[in-house]
């Protein structure tokens, strides 16, 4: 499509799921002549260092339990060793069939990729770190967020969660630090692994801004896991024991333990990737943690420049990501102004038990309304079976006034499956009457959600 004033019509900078997605649909579906920068793996945080690595490493720690539960169940399995090294070389063989599937994709659309850093020299121009210049009608920076470490001595001597795919070997003795989405996930995964995990949080409780009860669930169930978290307890000094080069790294807490670890990892949180790239110079505006600020159509204060994903610390997800590059190609190349969605959007945390969640917590909704709370927490059959003290939670939040079902907690094995399929539900505004008027798939433990009959307690 580009006229003569421009190279192209689109240059995306970063090729993780949100640029990616919007430059394939911008130039297969619009023929718009796109570019695009990515100056490491094609794929971006997703797939190369977060979710698809992570999910990986869960189902690898889960298999942990599975020769105690086939054998309660009659089944004579030995258990034997988990091997990291050969994990870790399978991981990094299908990261890089991943990372070919992302060239491939882009190139079958039509996209020309630079292997490059990219940054901006004025509103419609972007300066590749291979010396060369490309000029744009519109900009799209898709460049994602990075995990940051507390500003404390010696954080260095820690890893975060970019990391933890390339260790060499499994550490015996672990601390993880923060209490969010990846400090929970990667204490439950190096837990399974076999590592001795300890998990430090500052708070009161893990996963901040859940529902009350279900995170409460996830900690008690991550205990008997053998998780050793420290609630109210943070980092007060860490150094190389005995003052060494090399080896455990000797860490006070807050609470006034001492205790030698050989790996610390900090998962205190990750900040929006907009500096040095010549934004501020342009007149693009930036928060405080460095998120690009944008309308509802993800464009900034300079017109002809957009932001997508992480960068803009809207809501943090991969789906998000790719939702926001497909509204920015509707609104730009198809003449159909379309602002992102960002109401009633369902997640899972990877934790062991797993929780998904859609909608409101209890807390959120009873500041906002009276509601209804239906709840239960009961042993699964699978797990109660095999003697396990397991237990699950299935949460409805319901407003008083019009019986809607304001959000909906799973504490379970596959909640994030299972919540996939609630958040349709939820998302569709459906009432506790419709809920039940659905007939219970039966033995489950989700028939749960369409059988609880009476509230738990009003609030
Ligand atoms: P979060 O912001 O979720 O959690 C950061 C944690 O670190 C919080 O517990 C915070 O405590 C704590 N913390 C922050 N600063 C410090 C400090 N200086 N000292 C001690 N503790 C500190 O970040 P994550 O890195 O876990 O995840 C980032 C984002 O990635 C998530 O918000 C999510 O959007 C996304 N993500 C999603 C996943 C999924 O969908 N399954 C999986 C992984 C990531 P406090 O609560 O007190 O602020």
């Amino acid at each position: 499509m580009a006229g003569t004033e421009f190279d192209y019509d689109l240059f995306v900078i970063g090729g993780g799921s949100g640029g990616v997605r919007a430059a394939r649909v911008a130039a297969g579906e619009h023929g718009a002549k796109v570019g695009l920068a990515e100056d490491d793996r094609y794929g971006g945080t997703c797939v190369i260092r977060g979710c698809v690595p992570k999910k990986l490493m869960v189902f690898a720690s889960e298999y942990a339990h599975v020769v105690d539960e086939a054998n309660a169940y009659g089944w004579n399995h030995k258990q034997g060793e988990f091997d990291w090294t050969r994990f870790r070389g399978k991981l990094n063989e299908e990261l890089d069939r991943l990372e070919g599937v992302y060239r491939k994709m882009l190139k079958g659309s039509g996209v020309d990729t630079f292997d490059a850093r990219a940054t901006l020299k004025d509103a419609h121009t972007v300066a590749l770190s291979t010396g060369e210049t490309k000029t744009a009608k519109h900009i799209l920076i898709a460049t994602g967020g990075h995990p940051v470490r507390p500003d404390m001595p010696n954080a260095d001597l820690g890893i975060v969660s970019d990391d933890i795919f390339h260790l060499n070997e499994l550490p015996k003795t672990m601390l993880i630090v923060g209490g969010g989405y990846i400090a929970s996930e990667f204490a439950c995964i190096m837990n399974g692994l076999g590592v001795k995990v300890t998990q430090y949080y500052r708070g009161a409780q893990i996963l901040r801004g859940f529902d009350d009860e279900a995170r409460g669930l996830v900690a008690e169930e991550m205990i008997q896991n053998g998780v050793d978290l420290h609630l109210g307890t943070n980092i007060l000094e860490m150094g190389r024991a005995d003052g060494a080069d090399s080896g455990p790294i000797r860490v006070k807490s807050t609470t006034g333990h001492e205790n030698d670890f050989d790996v610390v990892m900090f998962a205190t949180g990750r900040d929006p990737s907009s500096r040095n790239m010549g934004l501020e110079d342009i007149g693009v505006s930036i928060g405080r943690r460095g998120e690009i600020e944008v309308n509802e159509y993800s464009q900034t204060g300079v017109p002809s420049i957009y932001a997508i994903g992480d960068v803009t610390n809207r809501v943090n997800l991969t789906p998000v990501a790719i939702r926001e590059g497909m509204a920015f190609v509707q609104t730009v190349f198809a003449g159909n102004p379309t602002p992102v969605d960002h109401e009633l959007i369902a997640s899972a945390i990877f934790t062991q038990p797993e929780m998904g969640t859609v909608g409101m917590s209890e807390e959120q909704a009873r500041d906002q309304e009276e509601v209804e709370i239906y709840c239960t927490s009961f042993r699964p059959m699978q797990t109660a079976f095999a003697g396990k003290p397991n237990r699950v939670l299935m949460k409805l939040v319901v407003s008083k006034k019009d019986r809607t079902v304001l959000g909906c907690h799973i504490v379970a094995p596959h909640a994030g499956e299972l919540i996939q399929l609630a958040g349709i539900a939820v998302k569709a505004k459906l009432t506790k009457e419709q809920f039940d008027a659905t007939c219970a798939v039966h033995p489950t433990m989700s028939e749960e959600l369409v059988t609880m009959r009476n509230p738990m307690r009003s609030a």
